[in-house]
């Protein structure tokens, strides 16, 4: 889609908007105070979104998706990230990865995918590889008609409801990173996935981060994703659009409570004034403000490059990514400051918001991951 038009474009962010507020934010403070989220309901409303069109909406058309700009794919985020962290899966951003699928492994695979009938997830991290993959441990051996898997992965999304987990092994030890390892479409029922546990965190409830060990695992050889020792290059297919949608939800929780914290202002008195008139108030919103602003204007100025296939896109999104991600703890924690004790208490979304905001600086590449590209990139030769 080359055309942009501008009516499109809020014709969708109007249909992805109510479907958000009607639909999926009355069901938040349910899913925050269980800590779950109830699978009935989750697949239910993702069929709803895949009758609407939006059910996988990052994905491009040669592999099934509905091939969106990344203009429109930028205001589906912007609308969805309103929403907390599990309801936002709703819409099914999909992992990019799936592009490197063969022919058959779309129709068998990525097809009930996009129909919200299967669910998948990825597996790179493991107790000894997060930033740095070339710790990755678990190993795949190649046997008769397919390989066997060993190891084990942690902190992995969804893990324990996903129908395929994507997990990324070592095929060849003497190779360098960028051959040394290989991805396989790993179905999660597969006897060799075992002993899945459940982390317990500080955020994000009722979205779940699970270890699981890997054992004796057999993968068939068509279970293989793209090429062997070409996995690092499929897992990282998705990451600087991913690091998009990070840098969005930390956007989206600092704007929400932003609204919240200026309407708060407007009405709440305090030493016989309102919030607004008091100089330490409006201080802090004016940072918000300004904060907010310059997160959005970084994340537009990544998506423009994206649409211009700019290869400058890789940097923007690391600076979207890092910028959007503290600027969300940063704004998150003043909108608490500004309702006082009532930001303390659960009746109001701002303590998730404070909460959920700290893990969008460790997913999709840590902080210190980002600054490392940016610097590497300012200082090149
Ligand atoms: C909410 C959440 C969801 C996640 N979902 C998934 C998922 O679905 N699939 C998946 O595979 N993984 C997932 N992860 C794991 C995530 O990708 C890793 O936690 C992340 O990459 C960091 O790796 P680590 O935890 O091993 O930390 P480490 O790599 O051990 O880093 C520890 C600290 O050291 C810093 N550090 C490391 N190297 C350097 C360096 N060279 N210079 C300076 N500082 C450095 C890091 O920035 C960090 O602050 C998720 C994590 C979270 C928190």
């Amino acid at each position: 889609m080359s055309d942009i038009d501008a009516s499109e474009i809020e014709m969708v962010r109007q249909s992805v908007r109510d479907f958000v507020r009607n639909r999926l934010v009355p069901l938040e403070d349910e899913i925050e105070r269980t800590d779950d989220i109830d699978l009935d309901l989750l697949n239910k409303l993702k069929k709803e979104a895949v009758d609407l069109g939006f059910y996988g909406f990052n994905l491009p058309l040669e592999i099934g998706g509905p091939g969106l700009s990344a203009t429109i794919q930028l205001a589906i985020l912007e609308e969805l990230t309103y929403t907390s962290v599990p309801l936002s899966e709703v819409l099914g951003y999909l992992p990019l990865s799936l592009t490197f699928c063969s022919g058959e492994q779309r129709s068998r695979i990525v097809d009930p995918i996009l129909r919200a009938e299967k669910t998948v997830t990825y597996a790179l991290t493991e107790p000894n590889a997060g930033s740095d993959l070339g710790g990755v441990r678990t190993r795949a051996q190649k046997v008769d008609g397919g390989w066997r898997l060993k190891g084990s992965k942690h902190f992995i999304s969804h893990a324990e409801t996903a129908d395929y987990i994507l997990v990324l092994a070592v095929t060849d030890d003497s190779a360098l990173l960028k051959k040394k390892l290989t991805t396989f479409i790993v179905e999660r029922k597969n006897p060799g996935i075992v002993g899945m546990t459940r982390y317990r965190k500080m955020g994000w409830r009722g979205y779940h981060l699970n270890g699981f060990t890997i054992d004796d695992c057999f993968v068939p050889d068509e279970d293989v994703l793209g090429e062997v020792g070409g996995g690092f290059l499929a897992m990282m297919a998705s990451i600087n659009h991913d690091r998009i949608f990070s840098a969005c939800r930390s956007l989206g929780l600092a704007s929400r409570g932003h609204q919240m914290a200026c309407d708060y202002a407007r009405e709440r008195r305090a030493f016989g004034a309102l919030l607004r008139d008091h100089q330490a108030i409006q201080m802090m919103v004016a940072d918000n403000d300004v904060e907010i602003e310059a997160a959005r204007a970084l994340i537009h100025r990544a998506i423009a490059l994206a649409e211009a296939n700019d290869p400058e896109f890789r940097i923007a999104a690391s600076r979207a990514k890092l910028y959007s991600s503290e600027m969300g703890c940063r704004v998150s924690d003043r909108v608490l400051q500004i309702f006082g004790g009532m930001g303390y208490m659960s009746e109001l979304p701002v303590e998730r918001f404070y909460r959920d905001a700290r893990g969008f600086r460790i997913g999709e590449g840590t902080s210190e991951m980002q600054r490392i590209q940016i610097a590497r990139n300012a200082l090149a030769d």
